[in-house]
C-alpha cells in the first residue's frame, strides 16, 4: 500500500526536502494508522523543513508537527476505523514522522477527537498554532488578567500563533494591540480584532530605564530577545507575559525590576506535552470562539509539492496566517 509523502534527507549537511513515494511497510510502528486529509505549515516546521534549526536528528524522515484525517486502522481500544481525529505535539514531526503525508501511524494517547462541528480543514487552520495561542489565553485567564484589566499585546502579530491569539483575546473582550513589522497588514490586523497596531520598534528600542511606563495588563509574545525585554518593561503591576515563541531572537537580556518592583509574571508556554484532558478542553475551546469564517479568512492553502518553498517564505516572515496543506482527498479550495 504506497502513499505520498514529504521526505526529509541529508545530503553534506544539507536537508533536501522531496516529495516521494512510500510503502505503509516503512511507517513507524505505533497503534493507530490515520489517513491525513489536512496538515498545515508551522514555524517549527519551516526550521525542519529547510534545515535552518536543528529539528530532525535522524534521516529519511517525514515532518509535519500536526495532522487531522480519518482512523484507518487501530490496535488501541481507544480508537475506531472511520473516527475523526486531530494531533498536534507530543514530538511528531521532530522525533516520530508526521503529518506531511498521506498516512501517518501515531500512538493512540496522541490523538484527540475533532470537537462537534470543526472539519479536518479548519482544525489545521487552528493548528500547533492556534493551539498554542489559546493556551496563552488561558494562561493569562489563569493570572486574573481580566479585559477590565486594561490593553494585551500580541507581538509577531501577523504570524500564525499571533493572528489566532488576536481573534481569541477580542472574542473573550479584551482591547487588543498588534505588534507588527508589516504595516501594510494594519488594516487585516483590524479586522482580525486588533483596536491599535504598533511597529516593532515601538517595543525593541532600548530602554532608557530598567522600567517603562506601565500600559500592558497582559502580553502573548512570539518573537523573544529585545522585543520580551521591551514588554516586561512596560508591563503592568501584576501583569501577566505569556512567552511563547522566538521569531526575533532566542536571547533575553532584562533586569529584576519589572518582578520585584511590579509583580510582573512571565509564564512560559510549551505546546508539545500537554495532558489530554487540557488539550481536549483548549480544542473545544477554540471550536467554539472561532467562527469558520474567521478561521477561512486566516488560511492560505497550499499542496504538499508547494511545501518546501512556502517553508522558507513562512521563515523569512512573507506568510500572513496560516498555512494549510491539502493532503489526501482534501480539494485545494475546500
Ligand atoms: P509565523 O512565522 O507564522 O509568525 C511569526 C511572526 O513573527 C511573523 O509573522 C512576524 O510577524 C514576526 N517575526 C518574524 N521574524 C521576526 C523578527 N526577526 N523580528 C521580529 N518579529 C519577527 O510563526 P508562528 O506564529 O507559527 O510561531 C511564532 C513563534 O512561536 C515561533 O518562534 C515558534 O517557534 C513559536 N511557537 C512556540 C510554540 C510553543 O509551544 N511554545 C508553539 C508554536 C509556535 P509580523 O510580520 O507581524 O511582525
Amino acid at each position: 500500500m504506497t502513499f505520498r509523502a514529504l521526505v526529509l534527507e541529508q545530503a553534506d549537511g544539507r536537508t533536501i526536502a522531496k516529495v516521494t513515494t512510500l510503502d505503509e511497510a516503512q511507517l513507524p510502528d505505533a497503534d493507530v494508522l490515520v489517513g491525513v486529509e489536512w496538515s498545515t505549515l508551522n514555524y517549527k516546521d519551516g526550521l525542519a523543513i529547510t534545515g535552518r534549526g536543528k529539528i530532525v536528528r535522524s534521516f529519511p524522515f517525514v515532518p509535519g508537527i500536526d495532522l487531522a484525517g480519518t482512523v484507518l486502522e487501530s490496535r488501541s481500544p481507544i480508537w475506531h476505523v472511520g473516527e475523526h481525529v486531530v494531533l498536534t505535539g507530543w514530538g511528531v514531526g521532530e522525533r516520530h514522522w508526521g503529518g506531511l503525508a498521506e498516512k501517518a501511524r501515531v500512538r493512540a494517547e496522541w490523538l484527540v477527537r475533532l470537537p462537534e462541528g470543526l472539519g479536518a480543514r479548519r482544525a489545521m487552520i487552528i493548528g500547533t498554532a492556534g493551539f498554542t495561542a489559546m493556551l496563552a489565553v488561558l494562561e493569562l485567564e489563569h493570572a486574573g488578567i481580566r479585559p477590565d484589566s486594561g490593553d494585551v499585546v500580541v507581538t509577531g502579530a501577523a504570524g500564525g500563533v499571533g493572528s489566532i491569539a488576536i481573534a481569541l483575546l477580542k472574542h473573550a473582550g479584551y482591547r487588543v494591540v498588534a505588534v507588527s513589522g508589516r504595516a501594510e497588514l494594519a488594516p487585516w490586523l483590524r479586522e482580525l480584532g486588533a483596536a491599535e497596531v504598533l511597529p516593532r520598534e515601538a517595543l525593541t528600542a532600548p530602554g532608557k530605564a530598567p522600567l517603562d511606563s506601565a500600559r500592558w495588563a497582559g502580553a502573548i509574545d512570539n518573537v523573544g530577545g529585545a522585543m520580551l525585554a521591551g514588554l516586561l518593561r512596560g508591563t503592568k503591576p501584576n501583569g501577566c507575559v505569556a512567552s511563547v515563541g522566538l521569531a526575533g531572537g532566542a536571547d533575553l537580556h532584562t533586569t529584576v525590576y519589572p518582578f520585584i518592583l511590579r509583580g510582573v509574571r512571565l509564564v512560559g508556554i510549551n505546546s508539545v506535552e500537554v495532558p489530554l484532558p487540557q488539550r481536549s478542553a483548549a480544542w473545544a475551546r477554540l471550536a467554539h470562539d472561532l467562527p469558520a469564517p474567521l478561521l477561512d479568512s486566516l488560511a492560505t492553502t497550499i499542496t504538499l509539492d508547494e511545501v518546501p518553498a512556502q517553508a522558507a517564505a513562512l521563515l523569512d516572515g512573507h506568510v500572513r496566517g496560516r498555512l494549510v496543506v491539502a493532503i489526501g482527498g482534501g480539494e485545494r479550495s475546500a
